[in-house]
C-alpha cells in the first residue's frame, strides 16, 4: 500500500493542474491515470466561455451573468476570481516550463477568434502564442498553407470557410517529403525542430507568398522547441506566422501536457500513467484507498484526500449501459443532471445540445462529491456544463483543478503534515 497526502485520478488538464497545485502547496501527491486525457486530442487552447448561447466577446464581462443564470454550472461553483487566477497560474507555468521561450497569449477580457482546421472561427481566451497571429481581429490577408503529406488538413477548405467569415484568405499547398504515407502532425512537427530543414521549407514557401499576407500553417511547428521554430519562421518569412489546430493528435495539446507534467514533477508530485483504478476501499462516508491495475499488477493507494479527475462520457469514466442506466465507473459515486424519467436523453440533431451532456458527479458547493466526503470532483466529471456548445471544457478543467487543490490544502491545514493528518 502506498500512502500519499492526496491521490488524483486522471491525467487530463484537470487532474494535472490539481496535482501540480497540490504539490506546489506542499502535499505529497500521486496522479494515477489509465492513459493520457483529452490534451492529446483537443487544440491546446484554454476556451473559457465561447458561447452563452451567442458568441461571447469577453468572458470576463459575460461570466457573472452566466453564473447567476446557471446555479448548477461548474463556473457558478467556482466564481470569476477562481477562473482568472487559474489562467494567471497557467501562464506562469508555461513560462517556467520545459519548452524554452514558449508562451500563452490572451486575457479573460477578450476572446481571440482563431481558425479551426476547417476554417470555422473559434472563440478562445488563452492560446499558445504560436496561434495568436490567427486572430480574426488582426488586419491583413491570410495564406493558409497545407501539404498533401498531411492528409487531414485541407488548406483550400480552411481558406474558403475563412472567406465566408469575411477574412480575405487563400489556400496553397507546399510539398513535404515524408517517410510514411500516413504522416501526422506530430511526425511533421519533429521535422520543424530541425533548423536546416526549416530554412529549406521557408525558402520554398517564401516565393509563393504575396505582400501583406500572414501565414497559417497546421499546428506542427516544432515538438521540442516550438517557440524557436515559430519565431525562426516568422523571421525568415518576414511576416506573422500562426498555427491552426489539426485533427488529433494535437501537437499543441501534447505541449500543454508536457508543461503540466513538468510543473507536477518540479513540485515533487508523481505521475503514473497506465494505471486504471479498478477497485475502491470505503471507510464509512469516505474513500480509504483505491487499487490500480497496470500490466497485470495491482497497486493500492491510500490518502486522506482524493481528486476525481477522470473525465466524463468521452473518457469512459461515466457510461450509459445497455439497460439505459448511467454510472460513474471509477468510484461508483452518485450522478446529477440526468434527464427525468420519460424525458429524452438525446436529440436527433448531432450538433444540438444533448440532454445527457450535463450529467456529472453530484457535488456540493465546494466540489465535494455527495456520498464521499474526502473526494473532490473536477473537470469533465462535474455536472451542469455543456462544454461542446459553450466552448468551456478547458476553462472548467483548469479552474476546477486549481480550486480543488486550494480547498484540499485549506481543509488539510495548508501544510504537508496537515494534509497527511
Ligand atoms: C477531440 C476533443 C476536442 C476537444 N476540443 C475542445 C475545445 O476545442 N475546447 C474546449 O474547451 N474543450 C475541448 N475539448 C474538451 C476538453 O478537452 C475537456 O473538457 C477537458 O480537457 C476535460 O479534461 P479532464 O481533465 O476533466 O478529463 P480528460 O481529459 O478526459 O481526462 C480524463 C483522465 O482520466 C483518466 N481515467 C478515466 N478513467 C480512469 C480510471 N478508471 N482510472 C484511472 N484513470 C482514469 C483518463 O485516462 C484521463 O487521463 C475537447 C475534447 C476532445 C476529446
Amino acid at each position: 500500500m502506498l500512502h500519499y497526502d492526496a491521490v488524483v485520478i486522471g491525467a487530463g488538464t484537470a487532474g494535472l493542474v490539481a496535482g501540480a497545485r497540490l504539490a506546489e502547496g506542499g502535499a505529497r501527491v500521486c496522479v494515477v491515470a489509465k492513459g493520457v486525457g483529452s490534451t492529446h486530442l483537443a487544440p491546446g487552447t484554454i476556451d473559457v466561455l465561447g458561447y452563452a448561447p451567442d458568441r461571447v466577446a469577453s468572458p470576463a464581462a459575460a461570466l457573472p451573468e452566466f453564473m447567476t443564470a446557471r446555479a448548477d454550472h461548474p463556473y457558478a461553483l467556482l466564481g470569476p476570481d477562481a477562473v482568472a487566477e487559474s489562467l494567471g497560474w497557467l501562464k506562469a507555468r508555461v513560462e517556467a516550463g520545459p519548452l524554452p521561450g514558449y508562451r500563452y497569449a490572451g486575457e479573460l477580457d477578450r476572446n481571440l477568434l482563431l481558425p479551426s482546421a476547417i476554417g470555422a472561427l473559434r472563440p478562445s481566451a488563452l492560446v499558445p502564442e504560436t496561434m495568436a497571429g490567427g486572430d480574426a481581429a488582426l488586419p491583413g490577408r491570410v495564406a493558409v498553407v497545407g501539404s498533401r503529406s498531411l492528409r487531414d488538413f485541407h488548406a483550400s477548405l480552411c481558406a474558403g470557410n475563412l472567406r465566408r467569415a469575411g477574412i480575405e484568405a487563400r489556400g496553397l499547398e507546399i510539398d513535404i517529403d515524408v517517410e510514411r504515407a500516413d504522416e501526422n502532425a506530430l511526425g511533421l512537427a519533429r521535422r520543424f525542430d530541425d533548423a536546416g530543414w526549416r530554412a529549406a521549407f521557408a525558402a520554398r514557401l517564401a516565393i509563393k507568398l504575396q505582400a501583406d499576407e500572414r501565414v497559417g500553417l497546421p499546428a506542427m511547428l516544432g515538438a521540442r522547441d516550438p517557440h524557436g521554430a515559430w519565431s525562426d519562421l516568422e523571421q525568415r518569412l518576414g511576416r506573422r506566422v500562426f498555427e491552426i489546430p489539426t485533427l488529433p493528435p494535437s501537437v499543441p495539446g501534447m505541449r500543454l501536457f508536457e508543461i503540466l507534467r513538468s510543473a507536477l514533477r518540479r513540485a515533487g508530485g508523481r505521475l503514473v500513467i497506465g494505471a486504471e483504478v479498478v477497485d475502491v476501499e470505503r471507510s464509512g462516508q469516505a474513500i480509504a484507498a483505491v487499487s490500480t491495475r497496470a500490466g497485470g499488477h495491482d497497486v493500492r493507494y491510500a490518502a486522506p484526500w482524493f481528486v476525481l479527475a477522470a473525465g466524463g462520457f468521452a473518457s469512459g469514466a461515466i457510461e450509459l449501459d445497455s439497460h439505459w442506466v448511467t454510472h460513474e465507473r471509477v468510484l461508483g459515486l452518485p450522478l446529477r443532471g440526468l434527464p427525468a424519467p420519460g424525458e429524452p436523453r438525446f436529440v436527433a440533431e448531432y450538433l444540438a445540445e444533448q440532454p445527457m451532456a450535463r450529467v456529472g458527479v453530484a457535488v456540493d458547493g465546494e466540489l465535494r462529491a455527495e456520498g464521499a466526503e474526502n473526494v473532490m470532483v473536477v473537470g469533465a466529471a462535474l455536472p451542469g456544463a455543456v462544454p461542446w456548445s459553450e466552448a468551456s471544457g478547458e476553462g472548467i478543467a483548469l479552474a476546477s483543478g486549481s480550486r480543488a487543490a486550494e480547498l484540499v490544502l485549506a481543509r488539510a491545514g495548508g501544510t504537508p503534515a496537515g494534509a497527511a493528518a
